[in-house]
């Protein structure tokens, strides 16, 4: 058997892990994951080690037997990063999660860096909510929605302080944007600081759950491009990451407004595996290893639906031309991501076809 190119800890075993490992295979690269869940997704494809994230056997084992550590949630504890950055190369570095498990630290970061954001506070320093509403946000570990509360125009100091209870306190308020549409763009920076940037996405949410992406964005002008490229690289050089990171943002008009980052692969980047050059995953592992970054250039027109709560017929949903079926080998329940489906075209037109057919039977 020929030596692994290199082995890769990841802390975390879901779908993300799953996916990073299974674009590792091709390259000879090798990962081992730290996962709290048993039968989590990423055990198709790598070693599991079954313990918490804090774990100090496994911590050793990953430091021991890996070449570089990284991560698929952001929501891992710091002190385990910083354990294990003082053995092993870890990418992202401890640092970079810390700013991404704390929306006010990332809302601040945005700023610092001129990149415009949603008015924010934290609740007890505002005296009312904002004109347009406010969304009292956890700063630390919401997703998909969850750790929010929607509040009226110039809502109260009480109705403010009662929403920010609710969620334990450490919360952000934001001033509601109206925006038009919702984006994303995903870039990759290597060891040596060169980066490579997808084209912005349009993301569609429903109950703030991600239920599709259309890759690149429709009607996006090449200003706008090159701003939410912009955007990224000059995130990615001022954290020094090293890896794939998310921003996902906001249009208002033609102007973009940072709502939040991820400095990991991320859902509105799956499209990459069957509609760019390289697949953030591969492209994720490239920059972690010091391998040089792949191309990003969009083969064609992609769309992305998440299976949501609900298996399709596998049949069926590759019944529709240009469908690619991924599941995650987890067990359905409502509102959680166990799949999703990516559709190509030769040009948008027959994409969105597609779209709209893998929409019918996905729902
Ligand atoms: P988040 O957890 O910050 O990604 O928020 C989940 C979803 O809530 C976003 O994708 C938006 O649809 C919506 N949202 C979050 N923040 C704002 C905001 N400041 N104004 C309007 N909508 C928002």
């Amino acid at each position: 058997m020929t030596e692994p190119t290199a082995t890769v800890g990841i802390l975390g075993g879901g779908q993300l892990g799953r996916m990073l490992a299974l674009a590792g295979v091709p390259l000879g690269i090798r990962c081992v994951v730290i996962e709290p869940t048993p039968g989590a997704p990423a055990g198709a494809v790598a070693e599991v080690l079954t313990a918490s994230y804090d774990d100090q056997r496994a911590l050793e084992q990953l430091a021991r037997r890996c070449d570089v550590v990284t991560i698929e949630v952001e929501h891992v504890p710091i002190d385990s990063l910083a354990w294990l950055a003082a053995r092993v190369p870890v990418h992202p570095s401890p640092e970079v999660v810390a700013v991404a498990q704390d929306r006010l630290a990332e809302k601040r970061r945005f700023v610092a860096l001129g990149i415009e954001t949603a008015p924010f506070a934290a609740p007890e320093e505002l005296d009312a909510g904002y004109e347009a509403g406010t969304i009292v946000k956890r700063r630390t570990g919401g997703f998909d929605g969850r750790g929010q509360a929607r509040l009226g125009p110039h809502a109260s100091r009480s109705a403010l302080a009662a929403a920010a209870t609710s969620f334990g306190g450490r919360c952000v308020a934001e001033g509601v944007v109206s925006f038009d549409r919702e984006l994303s763009v995903v870039a990759a920076r290597g060891l040596d600081g060169t980066a490579a940037c997808y084209p912005l996405v349009e993301n569609r949410h429903r109950d703030g759950i991600l239920r599709e992406t259309v890759a690149p964005a429709p009607d996006a002008s090449a200003s706008m491009l090159a701003e939410g490229a912009a955007m990224v690289c000059r995130l990615a050089d001022d954290l020094d990451l090293v890896g794939v990171l998310a921003l996902e943002l906001f249009q208002v008009g033609e102007r973009l407004m940072a709502n939040e980052l991820a400095p990991r692969v991320h859902n509105s980047g799956h499209w990459t595996i069957e509609g760019a050059a390289t697949s953030q995953f591969e492209q994720h592992l490239r920059a972690v290893t010091g391998l040089p970054l792949g191309e990003v250039g969009p083969i064609w027109p992609s769309a992305m639906v998440n299976v949501i709560g609900v298996e399709p017929e596998p049949a069926r949903a590759l019944s529709v031309p240009g469908a690619h079926l991924h599941r995650y080998g987890k067990a359905a329940r409502p509102d959680r991501k166990i799949g999703h489906v990516t559709v190509t075209g030769r040009d948008e037109r027959e994409r969105d076809e597609r779209l709209a057919a893998v929409r019918a039977i996905i729902g």
